[in-house]
């Protein structure tokens, strides 16, 4: 780019010359000061003026002065020719703000050197300028844009109110004072700080202008027109603007309102965390994922729960976690952490420590990995309590949930769950259970004394301890029976070996020889034994086989018995049917006629009890009587036969027959049952049948147990007028001579005394004197299972009462029993019915 230059002088030659040296720059010429004004108007862009102060009247000294007051040439560089003797204008010159002068004549070279090095000059100058002002464009660009507030004010202490010293707020920093620049210049910084932080900003601020610090940041409140507060992150730091402001500075804010808002509300979760920890019942704590359980972080109940303070756990620092659990649990929980940490679950667990003091604790541990952003674990967390209270009533309830508390074998309980848990897992194996069953052991307690029948049991299980092995476990699942779970035996001779094992111990072991064992066997069937309580049921029926004279005996399951039990179920699922329903043709009743030997007339009718149905044809009373007995349908099934044989009695009396009297057989179950006589009282008046007419059979076994209660509810039976009758008389327990005390009415000789009568010669036969003696208590006679003549001859002759046999009928169905007594012609004179 070539200059522009002005050169101004009233002589041609110079002119000229000046030209002809600067022919490489652009050149104006002017020769006045008016064409020094026309052109200076006219190009604006004039880089260097050259003025010839030599000029006649003091001219050129004129247009310097002209042109250096006028203040768009202030900054023009002018350069003053003088003539080489008159220093005197140089000097005048240059304090009218000349740059250089030169002296004339020209040299051309020291001319060319000259104006070269002002040219140079002008142009940095220009560059200066360029740059300074292309700052100024980026400076205002961020100060207006930025995203923080600036301040920044020029001489230090102006910043007090009314100073009016701000030199720029932009406006980020007047929207988070909530002010405008003018109002912020005319309170000063101090006005709109919060009280609290004033003190501590003056402090820092003192500190900044003397010196002592290069900058500060703090945090701090202004106050907002509406009086509210903003926090503030500020910082405040000297700047050089120019030389003219010594102590300028800059602030800078940030608004912090929101995260000092988040902090105050971690603060206090962290105060209450603090708070909680110290508090919990237990150890809280951070520790790495490493084999020491290395703490990071542990809770002041550490001391409590393990006797060390947390200081000694930090880090190791004394000893390691892991030297407090127990060893037998270390490997054990690491895999168990390795696991939760493996599948980012929680842990919990429990397990034994060792206290500074060697005291053994159960702790409970739960706790879970924390992890980094790529799910590496980085620590574990977690709170670990003392349970040992709990633990060990655990350990106990356990201890008696679990096993016998008078010998400590495990009891029926587990063995149902060991069973549940092997049927399941074993399908392979053979396996076996057997049961030894100590015979009579409530005789046993009531003859000895309980005491006696613990320690008898505690032997016994000494003795079949020693013979329990790893295929062999040992239960006692009641008081008076032990059970044997084998696992892989051979086979059933195996078995036989192994109960002859029992029975030598137990020979050998109990001192008394007067107790007597039995012992069942059953082979495992993976089909029918599904369960504990079928295992069971089996091999205690296999015991039961055993023969009553034997002192030992043993028994193996076999399929009869298994059939029985089938047959059994049948009856029982067949009878439980029969029950729900409100009437069912399987069960009815056939009457006995009993005969009166005085009058030959029907005197009565035994009610005997069938069930039948397609499936099982018809099933005796011996068959299902004690089926229901064993169950709880006794009750049920006694009260729908007395209801059917009631109706049947109030019928009879109803048609108008000679009074008619029914024996009704009652088993003991029945009797014994709470709601047995308010059920009586209930058909009587349902059915309206007249009590006198009702003989409930009873045998004698019923006594056996309970004789107080049972005469006390015969005797109520009694007082409703029904009578009682002792079945099967002579077969039981009862005597004679007992008799007296009972609330009998009648005895029914059993069908074993009558069959005597033929085989026996008649005058050694003692059916005779059971008559009399049952005479002389005022009871009456029946015999039963009269079938011939001979026992008719007989009992007649002895004077006995009454008697029922197919001498003179079988069972009868209702119809056959109402024609029967309509033959009889007594009874159809009789009829008092009307019509
Ligand atoms: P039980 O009470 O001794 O009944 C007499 C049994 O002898 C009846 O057998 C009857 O049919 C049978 N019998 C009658 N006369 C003769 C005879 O001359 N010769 C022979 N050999 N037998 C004769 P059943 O009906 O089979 O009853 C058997 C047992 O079932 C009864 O013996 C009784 O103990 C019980 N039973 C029957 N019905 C009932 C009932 O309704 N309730 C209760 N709890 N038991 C009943
Ligand atoms: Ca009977
Ligand atoms: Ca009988």
């Amino acid at each position: 780019m070539s200059e522009k230059l002005l050169v101004v002088s009233d002589s041609p030659t110079d002119r000229v010359i000046i030209q002809k040296i600067l022919h490489d720059s652009e050149i104006i010429t002017a020769c006045d000061s008016s064409e020094v004004r026309r052109h200076l108007d006219e190009n604006p862009d004039i880089d260097l003026i050259i003025l010839d102060i030599t000029m006649p009247n003091m001219a050129g000294f004129q247009i310097l002065n002209d042109l250096k007051s006028d203040t768009r040439y202030t900054n023009t560089h002018i350069l003053i020719l003088t003539n080489y003797d008159e220093p005197e204008s140089e000097v005048k010159g240059l304090k009218l703000g000349a740059a250089d002068y030169i002296r004339k004549p020209l040299n051309t070279e020291s001319l060319k050197v000259r104006i070269g090095i002002h040219l140079k000059l002008i142009r940095i100058q220009q560059l200066y300028e360029q740059r300074m002002h292309e700052h100024s464009v980026t400076f205002d660009a961020l100060f207006q844009q930025a995203p923080i507030g600036i301040a920044i004010s020029h001489a230090g202490e102006s910043l007090t109110a009314g100073s009016n010293n701000w030199i720029s707020i932009n406006p980020i920093f007047e929207q988070i004072t909530g002010r405008t620049s003018e109002e912020i210049m005319e309170l000063g910084w101090e006005k709109i700080t919060h009280p609290d932080d004033l003190v501590a900003d003056r402090n820092n601020f003192e500190r900044l202008q003397s010196g002592q610090i290069r900058s500060y940041a703090m945090e701090k409140r202004y106050i907002r027109p509406d009086n509210t507060m903003v926090w503030v992150h500020m910082i405040v730091a000297p700047i050089n603007l120019s030389g003219k402001h010594k102590s300028s500075h800059i602030c800078l804010i940030q608004d912090i309102t929101e995260r000092k808002a988040i902090e105050r509300v971690v603060n206090e979760s962290e105060r209450s965390k603090a708070v909680l920890l110290d508090n919990l019942p237990g150890m809280m704590y951070r520790c790495f994922f490493d084999k020491d359980w290395t703490m990071q972080y542990v809770s002041n109940g550490c001391f409590e729960l393990t006797g060390y303070s947390p200081g000694r756990l930090l880090y190791n620092r004394d000893l390691s976690y892991n030297d407090l659990i127990l060893p037998k649990y270390q490997n054990w929980l690491w895999e168990r952490w390795e696991k939760a940490v493996y599948e980012h679950t929680k842990l919990t667990e429990e397990y034994e420590i060792i206290t500074a003091s060697g005291e053994t604790k159960w702790v409970w541990e739960q706790g879970q990995g924390i992890y980094d952003e790529n799910g590496q674990i980085v620590a574990l967390e977690g709170l670990i309590i003392d349970i040992t209270d709990r633990k060990n009533n655990e350990i106990r309830l356990k201890y008696l949930n679990e096993k016998n508390p008078e010998t400590g074998l495990l009891n029926l309980r587990s063995f149902e769950l060991i069973y549940a848990e092997n049927y399941h897992l074993d399908t392979e194996s053979k396996r076996a259970a057997i049961m030894v069953n100590l015979r009579r052991f409530s005789a046993i307690n009531s003859v000895y004394g309980y005491r006696f029948g613990v320690k008898l049991i505690q032997d016994i299980a000494k003795c079949l301890i020693s013979l329990v092995s790893e295929d062999r476990l040992l239960f006692h699942i009641a008081n008076d029976q032990f059970v044997f779970y084998m696992v892989n035996y051979r086979d059933k001779q195996n078995l036989n070996h192994f109960c002859e094992r029992i029975i030598r111990t137990l020979d050998t072991g109990i001192a008394q020889k007067t107790f007597c064992f039995n012992i069942g066997i059953l082979e495992i069937d993976k089909y029918t034994c599904d369960d504990a309580e079928n295992v069971l049921k089996r091999v205690m029926s296999a015991s039961k086989q055993i023969n009553d004279h034997e002192r030992f005996g043993y028994c193996i399951f076999s399929n009869a018995m298994e059939q029985k039990q089938q047959r059994e179920i049948t009856i029982l699922n067949a009878l439980t049917e029969t029950l729900s329903k409100e009437q069912d043709p399987s069960l009815f009743m056939v009457y006995q006629p009993i005969l009166d030997f005085k009058t030959n007339e029907i005197a009565g009718f035994e009610a005997l009890a069938r069930y039948k149905n397609d499936d099982l044809g018809e099933i005796s009373p011996i068959e299902f009587i004690p089926i229901a007995e064993s169950s709880q349908l006794m009750g049920l099934l006694g009260k729908r036969i007395m209801r059917i044989v009631f109706a049947f009695a109030a019928y009879i009396s109803r048609e108008g027959y000679h009074p008619i009297a029914f024996y009704i057989n009652i088993s003991a179950i029945q009797l014994l049952s709470e709601t047995f006589l308010s059920d009586v009282n209930e058909l009587i008046r349902e059915t309206g049948v007249v009590p006198r007419n009702l003989t409930f059979e009873i045998t004698e076994s019923v006594f056996a147990n309970n004789y107080q209660e049972i005469n006390e509810k015969l005797d109520k039976l009694k007082t409703m007028g029904i009578k009682i009758a002792i079945d099967d008389f002579g077969t039981g327990y009862s005597s004679l001579a007992r008799q007296r005390e009972l609330n009998v009415d009648c005895l029914k000789i059993d069908k074993y005394f009558i069959n005597k009568l033929i085989h026996v010669r008649t005058e050694n036969a003692i059916t005779g004197d059971i008559i009399s003696m049952a005479h002389k208590l005022g009871h009456w006679v029946v015999a039963e299972g009269v079938e011939c003549e001979k026992q008719r001859q007989y009992l007649m002759e002895n004077n006995c009462d009454m008697m029922q046999g197919y001498l003179y009928s079988k069972p009868l169905a209702e119809q056959a029993a109402i024609d029967l007594l309509n033959q009889s012609v007594n009874h159809c004179r009789i009829r008092y019915k009307a019509n």
